[in-house]
């Protein structure tokens, strides 16, 4: 019991006192340790450590019973209770605590995580987890007391209002908190305004010179810097996407594949931020996954190093729903949210006052934190319904998705997603600043992206969206939000037609689903034209299905053809009843223009922006109708060969979420072409993946560049990582195909084999599931934690963060761990599949087989998965790591999907173990970092 008896601790690695004091080599402080017990528990056992600090293993009844009575000292009670079996469980719980005292700071929320932030030695043993629980809890209360502590402005105000609301470490936290000499700013007075800038000046043209993006690029590297003449000659490449354009509609459009490890993200920031210092023009760089995103944020300080300029000329650019709303924050603070809900808004307004950028998805708010409150509120506190009244709202000025906004008018690069860039471009949004010049980093993802983007979905859950933002909550809750009348109240009392057309849409609005629609439904009884119609495509996919899913309680799906009788009855009704809210949504439309026209006295600047935002999220719902509409008006009628149209029940584990009618294009590369490409003057779309294991007629089709009339130019360069060296895919031939017992015994000993470091792929979450409770509790006896998506409550970039921090640690999960996992070094050195990742034969597939080539199409989803899939493995030039397919049946002409000299070898499941184990005995004997020497590194 290392951390039990010591009273004194060095604080060092308080890291933001360390960064105040540099002079502070180490502050001994004076703790006092708790009487509280602690608790921890994982797959291999459950332990205590009594307040007397005497740690024992206990059973799982006499742990439910102890929490159940005292409160313990825990870290991550959701965890925690699900390692129990008793999900309600709570306590003190020490990620709460860490949030109130070090807002907006990084921590891998794992025992060995908690310990090295503080500055403790990480425990060797699960069994003093426990008591290092009592040590950090002290440790991070004594730092409240501590002068130096950065984050004390506004937690006096806080900790009496967290308890108010009876938060379990209220007490110790009030009693350690002087009250301050001078009342605190709260947070809605104290965070910065955002400034009004003018509008930019369009970029000037500018012929680009290669030879000064090499000196940008070389400038970029640094002194001393291994010449890497691919990087080189794929930043020539790039820049002449920059120079202007001959033909309008016709961009400089470069596909360029560069394998792994070339330093593509340099390659292209070289030239583009030469063009817009020169040219005056911003360059938005869309990337598809967060790590990307992360990434780019640290390559980018290399070009504008002091820290003010880069602040200024970088902005990172998400959708809003991924950012604080202030004033559903405020409406939370104050009496909107009860309970846990109300201690996560008061945690998440800690945060707020020392956030970067206000970003709660994927931004400085810990992953983790939301998870802790099972979700409960956090996503109440994002603008995801479009309610924002802009120029209305007290807080406009301060509002995190304006600054964010106004920021990128004046930036040189702009870090977006393609959701965004698509959404900005389809809707019109942010005109004056359309980007012109465009970089599609992992653009192997941009036809998924617009796959989802310009699909329609008519459906329940998304008709009462529409109801609420119409007519408001009508639940008793109803905290700020409300209905258009409220929100656009000064325009019915001025504008007489305007108010009339408010008052029909909220008529109109009431033929919607409302709440219960769902369980109205399950019993036959729809109330209104649309849930008729949902009535309807509920039967009919019943009725039709085929696929044995019903039984097996996933989702349902059937083609919308051969469409007669009731159905063709119900379209008709719902289609007027959208109609009847489409009209006076359009109505009121026309007399904001007409308003903001006009310009009436009482309308101020801020009025008339808020004028504006309505009109924005007005064109965004009379856009939705509409298309709904469209799709209303074929039922019955011929097929559009460029559609593909289905009806659809989303359920999970036999659980109906939502119902109704989907389309998609059966090319979204089309939509993405007319309004993101044509318009753009310079465009980049670049992967390490991007022919996708085919060749560049799969990288036309994929990126739209099919749809253009001028051929795009077309670059590659291969991986400069020794493959043949460094990698080995292995094709395991004796796990049978469906025995399960079979493919669990497999993971575990391949996991083993490698000591952890392993990220386990799967294309079903059943099995993943199945998989991860037949060997959760092998894998920690043997000392190597194992994690998973859709399993353990916790949130898919956390989980990510845990698993690079520990290379015992593996991780198993599904396609958004393919290629979003940036994990080099050690961490990660195997990667297993279960089996070929084939495509999910559904209405939409099938439709896109067809046109696509039928098996060829397959295998060319089938190649680009599994190179993204082996991408994970060499990160850096000192990697090495296996790829095992666990699938005998392993087709031969998909082993293209590897880069070029990697050995292939099948085998059987004894072989394999042999090899990687011989592998990591290697690695140890070669000086190479082994597990335990990496246990105490850093997060990367
Ligand atoms: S301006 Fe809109 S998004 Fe921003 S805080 Fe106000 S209501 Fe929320």
């Amino acid at each position: 019991m290392p951390f039990c008896s010591a009273p004194i601790v060095s604080l060092p690695a308080l890291r933001s006192s360390v960064r105040t004091h540099p002079d502070i080599v180490a502050i001994v402080l004076t703790t006092t340790i708790l009487p509280y017990p602690a608790l921890h528990a994982s797959h291999s056992g459950i332990w205590i450590c009594t307040s007397d600090g005497e740690t024992r293993a206990i059973g799982k009844g006499e742990a439910i019973g102890r929490v159940a009575e005292t409160p313990h000292i825990l870290l991550n009670a959701p965890l925690l209770g699900q390692r129990l079996g008793y999900p309600d469980l709570s306590g003190l719980d020490l990620l709460e605590l860490f949030a109130f005292i070090h807002p907006a700071q990084f921590m891998v929320p794992t025992p060995a995580g908690l310990a090295k932030t503080l500055g403790l030695t990480p425990p060797e043993q699960e069994a003093d987890s426990a008591s290092l629980y009592r040590h950090a809890a002290s440790l991070l209360l004594a730092g409240l007391e501590a002068p130096f502590w950065q984050e004390r402005e506004g937690a006096w105000s806080s900790a009496q209002a967290l308890f108010r609301l009876r938060w379990p470490w209220a007490q110790e936290v009030g009693q350690r908190l002087e009250k301050p000499v001078e009342a605190e700013r709260w947070l809605f007075s104290k965070l910065p305004e955002w400034e009004e800038e003018p509008a930019r000046p369009a970029p000037r043209p500018i012929a680009m010179d290669e030879r000064d993006t090499l000196t940008r690029l070389d400038a970029l590297t640094g002194e001393g810097a291994e010449d890497r003449k691919g990087q080189k000659s794929y930043a020539a490449a790039v820049t002449g996407i920059f120079n202007p354009r001959k033909i309008k509609g016709a961009p400089n459009m470069l596909l360029a594949e560069a394998g792994t490890g070339i330093g593509k993200t340099l390659g292209y920031l070289a030239p583009a931020s030469l063009w817009s210092g020169q040219a005056g023009g911003a360059v938005w760089i869309s990337t598809f996954t967060k790590a990307l995103q992360r990434q780019l944020d640290r390559e980018t300080r290399r070009i504008y190093p002091d820290e003010a300029t880069f602040r200024k000329k970088v902005v990172v650019r998400k959708g809003r729903e991924n950012y604080l709303c202030l004033l559903n924050l405020e409406d939370a603070l104050q009496g909107g949210f009860t309970g846990r809900a109300a201690i996560l808004a008061h945690l998440v307004a800690r945060w707020a006052a020392y956030s970067k950028d206000g970003d709660m998805i994927g931004g400085d708010l810990p992953g983790w934190l939301t998870t802790l409150f099972r979700r409960n509120g956090a996503t109440a506190l994002t603008d995801r319904r479009g309610e924002c009244v802009y120029a209305g709202c007290p807080h406009y000025r301060k509002c995190f998705i304006e600054k964010a906004a106004r920021a990128s008018q004046q930036a040189d690069i702009v870090i977006a997603n393609h959701a965004l860039v698509m959404v900005n471009a389809a809707r019109g949004r942010e005109q004056q600043n359309r980007p012109t010049r465009l970089i599609f980093d992992e653009g192997h993802h941009l036809f998924d992206a617009a796959d989802s983007m310009f699909a329609a979905r008519l459906s329940g859950q998304e008709a009462i969206e529409i109801r609420r933002w119409v007519i408001g909550p009508e639940t008793k809750n109803r905290g700020r939000r409300r209905g258009l009348a409220a929100r656009l109240a000064d325009i019915a009392s001025y504008d007489e037609e305007g108010g009339r057309a408010i008052e029909s849409a909220r008529h109109a609005a009431e033929a919607m689903p409302g709440d219960g629609w769902l369980q109205r439904l399950g019993e036959g009884e729809p109330f209104g034209p649309i849930e008729a119609l949902l009535h309807e495509v509920r039967a009919m996919v019943f009725a039709r299905d085929e696929s044995q899913s019903a039984d097996a309680g996933y989702g349902l799906e059937t083609e919308l053809s051969d469409i007669e009788g009731p159905m063709i009855d119900a379209v008709a009704n719902a289609a007027q009843a959208m109609d009847a809210l489409l009209k006076p949504l359009v109505r009121l439309g026309q007399r904001i223009e007409h308003l903001i026209e006009e310009g009436p006295d009482w309308m101020d600047a801020p009025a008339k922006a808020r004028m504006e935002g309505a009109l924005s999220s007005l064109g965004w719902r009379c856009d939705t109708l509409s298309g709904w509409l469209s799709l209303l008006s074929r039922i019955g009628g011929p097929a559009d060969p460029d559609f593909v149209d289905w009806l659809m029940i989303d359920r999970f584990e036999g659980r109906e979420y939502d119902i109704g009618i989907c389309r998609h294009w059966l090319d979204p590369t089309i939509p993405v072409t007319e309004v993101v490409t044509k318009p753009a003057h310079g465009i980049l779309i670049t992967s390490a993946t991007l022919k996708g294991g085919g060749g560049w007629e799969t990288a036309r089709a994929l990126s739209g560049a099919v749809h253009l009339d001028h051929a795009p130019q077309e670059f590659e360069v291969a991986s400069p990582f020794d493959y043949a060296n460094q990698a080995k895919v292995i094709i395991v031939t004796d796990v049978k195909r469906g025995d399960m017992a079979g493919l669990a015994g497999a993971y575990a000993q391949l996991i083993e084999a490698s000591g952890g470091g392993t990220l386990g792929l799967f294309t079903a979450i059943r099995r993943l599931r199945t998989v991860y409770a037949r060997i959760a509790d092998r894998m920690a006896q043997s000392g190597l934690p194992i994690y998973a998506q859709h399993v353990d409550p916790i949130d898919t970039g956390t989980l990510v963060d845990i698993f690079r921090d520990d290379p015992k640690a593996s991780l198993l999960g599904t396609d958004a761990l393919r290629d979003g996992v940036d994990v080099p070094g050690q961490s990660l050195r195997l990667v297993i599949m279960e089996s070929v990742p084939w495509p999910r034969p559904n209405i939409l597939h099938r439709a896109r087989r067809l046109a696509g080539g039928g098996s060829a199409y397959d295998d060319r989803i089938i190649r680009a998965r599994l190179a993204q899939a082996f991408g994970r493995i060499i990160r850096r030039a000192d990697d090495h790591g296996h790829f095992v397919i666990l699938s005998s049946a392993f087709p031969s002409r998909l082993l293209t999907a590897f880069p070029a000299g990697t050995p292939i070898e099948r085998m059987p499941l004894a072989q394999a173990l042999a090899e990687i184990r011989s592998a990591k005995s290697e690695i140890r004997q070669s000086g190479l970092p082994t597990e335990t020497s990496l246990l105490h590194d850093k997060p990367q």
